[in-house]
This record gives structure tokens, C-alpha cells and sequence, in this order.
């Protein structure tokens, strides 16, 4: 069946949406609405038909489905605009800026009895699907840990993305695909507590990087950094289980896993520093770990939208669920808190 959509902001990701809708069966941009003039001549230029406003674009029969890619304080307002026009909804992460915006977003789906999601397109991520591959071989024995980082170096890029009142900040922005991914490797426990710290090195009115320790009800504790002052980037993953450890140091996926090979070491050989002796952290004897590959994964983005068309189509469920964005949102607002209060938020009993 074929589907048309059409585009609200025509900015720097919609233009990738319109890309990958280009190579996706069934799926066609109908045309595109920008506040901005020169995003909208952008647009014609490419030969993308430009309607003259929201409503217009609204009223076009042949439209079934709306993606919203403003900055992030709008998304609300279009989206429950969108719906109650008779059309179904593809949201921009972060769905809205805080849990009452999108109930609201939900009842009016409900409401409307039209189709509401988000792009959390991370979860195809190749480096993210690696992990969990990794989790399910479970050759790393017990986990205890996993650290999921994103470093950059330029503080926080664009203008609204600055601003409080855009929905700006390193929370909203990459955190919810952190988050949103973190929740997904254990997703029958409940989180349990939430510490987090933020940093503002370069903008005092939104966070421009943060920590959060999520605790998890099987003793798992997952570790998540944004930062975007950091020259030097840590790697991407960080696996700890009781018989080895991974380590992705980027998207590209390099990295290794190291585990115990079973042969006693015996004595251990001491390191001796400069200042003293030690054993504990001596590096292991060579025939007493094996060293291999990262699992290999492949992903296809275009499935996304396949999904969608699926769920409109009544043959699929939604691989992004309300449910989960929601119980990502609360987690963010619990991000904010803890940092607020410098405490442990207890998240879910
Ligand atoms: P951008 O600033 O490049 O583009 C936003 C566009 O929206 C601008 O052209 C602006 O003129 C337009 N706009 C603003 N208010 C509008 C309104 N009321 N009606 C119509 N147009 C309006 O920003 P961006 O980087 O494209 O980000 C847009 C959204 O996409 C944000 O929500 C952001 O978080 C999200 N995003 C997602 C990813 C991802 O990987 N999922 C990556 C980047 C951005």
C-alpha cells in the first residue's frame, strides 16, 4: 500500500529523513512545510513540493502521515494539530519536553484513534546491537556493568539546542537515545535508582553533558556519559562480566573481548610502579585470556518506516511503543532531579 508524508521543519535531519524516505518502497514525500524562507526555497530548489503553511499541508488528502522534525519545544503542538487533522505521526526525539506534555500527545492519539511514535532511530545502531549480541552469547559470564558514552568536543552545536526553552540540552538530545537504549537490555527489570550529574562548561542555561548511574533490580548498574567537552573520547561501550570484558571504542565498531581462558596463572608476577608494588592490577599472563572479535550485527534503518507502514497497514506492532517513550521521558525528569538535588532518586519499586 502506498503511503504519502509529508514534513514539518525542514532542518538538518529532516533533509535526512527525506534521503532515506527516497530509498524506502511505498513511502513518498508529499511535500514540506518550514517557518524559515530559506529552508523552504531549500526545499523547491531540491524540487520538493512546498505547501504555504501548517494547515494547508494538513488538509492534503492524499498526506497519511506527518513527520515532526522542529526544534523540540514544537513537536507537541504539531503533533496533536497533525492528529486531530486525520493523520497519523512520526515525532523528532525527544517526543516533547516532560511526562505532561505527552499525555497529552497520548490522549489526543487515543482520541483521535491515529497512530503516534518516535524516532528512536538508535536503536539501530550498529555498535548498540553489538552489546546486546553480546549480552544474549552471554560469553562474558555474569555482566555487572555496562558504560555507554558519547564524547565530543564542541560544545553544544546549533542555537536552539542551547536554549531551555527550545528543549535544549544534552538530555533531551542525545540522552534519550542512551537512555532509550539502556532500558532496552533488561527490560524486564525494574530500574530501581537514578544518580546523575550534569555539566556546564560552555552553557550555563542548559546541561551540555551529564552522567547517570541507572541501577537496575538484578544488580546490574549501567553507566551513561554525554559529554561535549571532552578532546579526548573514551570508548563508546564498556562491558564488565564476571569472565571477560568488551570493549567498542566507536561507531565503526572496532574493539575486541577479552575473557578468561580457564589456565591458572599461578603466581602472579607484581607490577612494581614507582612508588610501590602491585599484583592486583598486574596485566594477566598471556595464555590465561583469549582475545576475539566482536560479534558481527547488521541493521537496516529504512526499517523503521517499514515498520510504521506495517502498524498503519494493521500487520505489525510498533517497534517504538508509547510506553517506552514514556518510561524514557520519566527517566530523564528523574536525570534533572537527581543532578538538581545532588540525590539517588528511587525510580521504580
Ligand atoms: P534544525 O534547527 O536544523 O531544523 C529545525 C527546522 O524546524 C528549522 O528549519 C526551523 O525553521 C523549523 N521550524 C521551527 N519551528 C517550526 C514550526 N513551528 N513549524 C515548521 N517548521 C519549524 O534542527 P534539526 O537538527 O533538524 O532537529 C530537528 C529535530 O530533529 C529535533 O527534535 C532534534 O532533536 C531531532 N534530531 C534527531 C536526530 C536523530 O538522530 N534522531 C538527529 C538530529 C536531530
Amino acid at each position: 500500500m502506498q503511503h504519502n508524508i509529508a514534513l514539518v521543519g525542514f532542518g538538518g535531519m529532516a533533509g535526512w529523513h527525506y534521503d532515506l524516505i527516497e530509498s524506502i518502497e511505498n513511502l513518498t514525500v508529499a511535500g514540506i512545510w518550514d517557518i524559515k524562507e530559506e529552508r523552504r526555497s531549500y526545499a523547491q530548489a531540491k524540487g520538493i513540493h512546498v505547501y504555504n503553511g501548517l494547515e494547508e499541508l494538513l488538509a492534503d488528502e492524499k498526506v497519511d502521515l506527518v513527520l515532526v522534525a522542529t526544534p523540540n519545544d514544537v513537536h507537541k503542538s504539531i503533533a496533536i494539530q497533525a492528529m486531530e487533522a486525520g493523520k497519523n505521526v512520526v515525532s523528532e526525539k525527544p517526543v516533547t519536553l516532560c511526562s505532561e506534555d505527552l499525555k497529552e500527545m497520548i490522549a489526543a492519539s487515543e482520541r483521535t484513534g491515529r497512530f503516534l511514535t518516535v524516532h528512536q532511530n538508535r536503536r539501530w545502531d550498529e555498535d548498540f546491537l553489538t552489546v546486546k549480541e553480546i549480552l544474549k552469547e552471554g560469553k562474558l559470564g555474569e555482566i555487572f556493568r555496562l558504560e555507554s558514552r558519547v564524547h565530543g568536543s564542541r560544545g553544544i552545536p546549533g542555537d536552539w539546542r542551547q536554549e531551555k526553552e527550545h528543549g535544549g540540552g544534552m538530555v533531551l538530545d542525545w540522552g534519550v537515545h542512551l537512555l532509550d537504549q539502556a532500558l532496552l537490555f533488561y527490560p524486564e527489570e525494574k530500574l530501581n535508582t537514578v544518580y546523575a550529574t550534569m555539566t556546564h562548561v560552555t552553557n550555563q542555561l542548559v546541561d551540555d553533558g551529564f552522567t547517570a548511574d541507572l541501577g537496575f533490580s538484578n544488580g546490574v548498574h549501567i553507566i551513561i556519559e554525554v559529554g561535549t567537552s571532552n578532546f579526548v573520547s573514551l570508548p563508546r561501550w564498556y562491558v564488565l562480566g564476571a569472565n571477560g570484558t568488551a570493549v567498542i571504542e566507536d561507531w565503526d565498531r572496532n574493539g575486541r573481548i577479552v575473557r578468561a581462558s580457564g589456565v591458572d596463572e599461578g603466581d602472579v608476577v607484581p607490577v612494581i610502579t614507582a612508588a610501590g608494588l602491585t599484583k592486583t592490577m598486574a596485566p594477566r599472563r598471556e595464555d590465561s585470556i583469549h582475545t576475539e572479535a566482536l560479534p558481527k550485527v547488521e541493521s537496516d534503518i529504512r526499517d523503521f518506516y517499514r515498520n510504521v507502514m506495517a502498524v498503519l497497514e494493521g500487520r505489525e506492532e510498533p517497534k517504538i511503543r508509547l510506553e517506552q517513550v514514556a518510561r524514557v521521558m520519566r527517566l530523564m525528569e528523574a536525570v534533572f532531579e537527581s543532578a538538581e538535588k545532588k540525590q539517588v532518586i528511587e525510580f521504580e519499586k
